[in-house]
């Protein structure tokens, strides 16, 4: 079987190159402002309501989306250069960034027409927060393992279980879940589950507990069911058929700039210290490192090519993710042997070891986030044949 994986070279148009300054002035003015500082911000505490409602007005959530909805019709192109801007400058985008990415796409393909007249308008206007509730205690990677119960009754279900890990459940309006509403079957293990819709705000009997990582910080949490009943409107397209739906949406979860950005202060934070005349064994380590990146902003922007063009491309968003997590996972070590010789006393010395140390402190969760680097290659080789 011969299997073609493409990434074509895409030029930005121009309408990018504009939107481009447009976001870093913004971005400028917003820093100046106070807003917040992109060396702290590196370290986490980038949940801002305030500035997601300043991005929502200036248009740059929901781009693409129908504006009948509260989107702006825009190409991926363009929301892939506001992405970039923002995670460069390490903006505080928490607030918004889950419910623009995948949330919000995909109630506008399976909620009913109340519930994307009500909530995408919203989330276009940087006013609702959104969490993923998909891992559990027992089963992360293996989503088709899920048990988190959805049991029918009179208008709705009732959810019984935990989920796990799910990133900002505390400050989040809505979490999108997937409950199992029936076993699976012989044929199809993948049989059974379903999406919901969860109005965290507004539904009884749901549990959110913090679990602290170990940088001291809460970003994680454990939320917990018990009888919580959910209306028939907020089930998410077909009952037991969940596993149809994850298509396109996984390309858009794993090939954005921000699955390799993560760590990217870091490499700034290099070139200040290294200076304007490295030695030559730091100049072509810099190098390199450029490079690499280059490399991922190129096959990155072909994905959103593709998606532009109407294509499903999950095995090139695959290798995105997978690339661009070696990247920007072995950034903060290569970083860190290039500044050997730097002299304590340099005068970006003490920023950048700080931003190093917490580098090197994130880099290990960076195999796991949205698909781990061992289930990418499983879904890459599957895309070629091989299993
Ligand atoms: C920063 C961060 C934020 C997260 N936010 C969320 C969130 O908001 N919502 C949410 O639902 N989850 C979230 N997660 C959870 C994350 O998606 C899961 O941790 C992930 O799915 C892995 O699940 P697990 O921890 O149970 O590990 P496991 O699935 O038990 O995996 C353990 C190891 O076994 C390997 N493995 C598993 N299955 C296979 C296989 N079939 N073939 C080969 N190797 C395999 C994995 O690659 C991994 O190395 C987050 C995780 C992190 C690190």
């Amino acid at each position: 079987m011969t299997v073609n994986i493409r990434f074509d070279p895409i030029r930005l148009p121009k309408i990018c190159q504009d939107l481009r300054h447009e976001v870093r002035d913004f971005l400028h003015e917003e820093e100046a402002a106070g807003t917040f500082d992109r060396r702290e911000n590196a370290m986490g505490g980038i949940f801002n309501k305030e500035f997601s409602r300043k991005v929502g007005a200036k248009g740059w959530i929901g781009m693409s989306w129908p504006k009948k909805y509260g989107g702006h019709e825009r190409t991926f192109l363009e929301r892939y250069v506001v992405t970039e801007e923002m995670r460069v400058a390490n903006a505080p985008v928490r607030g918004h960034f889950t419910a623009d990415r995948q949330s919000g796409p995909i109630i506008l393909k399976l909620a009913d027409e109340d519930i994307k007249a009500d909530i995408l308008p919203r989330i276009a206007a940087g006013e609702c927060t959104f969490c993923i509730g998909m891992s559990e205690p027992s089963n992360g990677s293996d989503l088709f393992a899920a048990r988190v119960k959805a049991t029918k009754t009179d208008g709705g279900w009732l959810i019984n279980g935990s989920k796990i890990w799910t990133s900002y459940a505390h400050l989040a309006d809505y979490m999108i879940a997937l409950f199992r509403t029936s076993p699976c079957t012989k044929e199809n293990r993948r049989h059974g589950l379903t999406n919901f819709l969860v109005d965290l705000k507004n539904f009884n009997d749901i549990k959110i507990n913090p679990v602290v990582n170990l940088r001291g910080q809460h970003e994680f949490n454990e939320v917990v069911f018990e009888d919580t009943f959910i209306p028939d409107q907020y089930v998410l397209g077909e009952i037991d058929g969940a596993w149809k739906q994850a298509t396109s949406e996984l390309a858009y979860e794993r090939s954005g700039p921000e699955r390799f950005l993560e760590t990217s202060y870091v490499l700034f934070e290099l070139a200040q210290v290294l200076g304007k005349q490295p030695d030559s064994r730091a100049a072509e380590g810099l190098g390199r490192l450029v490079a690499g990146l280059h490399t991922l902003r190129r096959m990155s922007v072909s994905v959103n090519g593709m998606l532009q063009a109407g294509e499903e491309p999950t095995i090139q968003g695959s290798l995105v993710k997978d690339l661009g997590t070696i990247w920007e996972q072995e950034l903060p070590a290569k970083a860190r042997d290039l500044a050997t010789f730097v002299p304590p006393g340099n005068s970006n010395r003490a920023s950048f070891d700080a931003l190093l140390n917490y580098g090197i402190q994130v880099a290990p969760k960076l195999t796991i986030q949205g698909g781990t680097t061992e289930v990418l290659r499983g879904i890459i080789a599957r895309g070629l044949g091989l299993r």
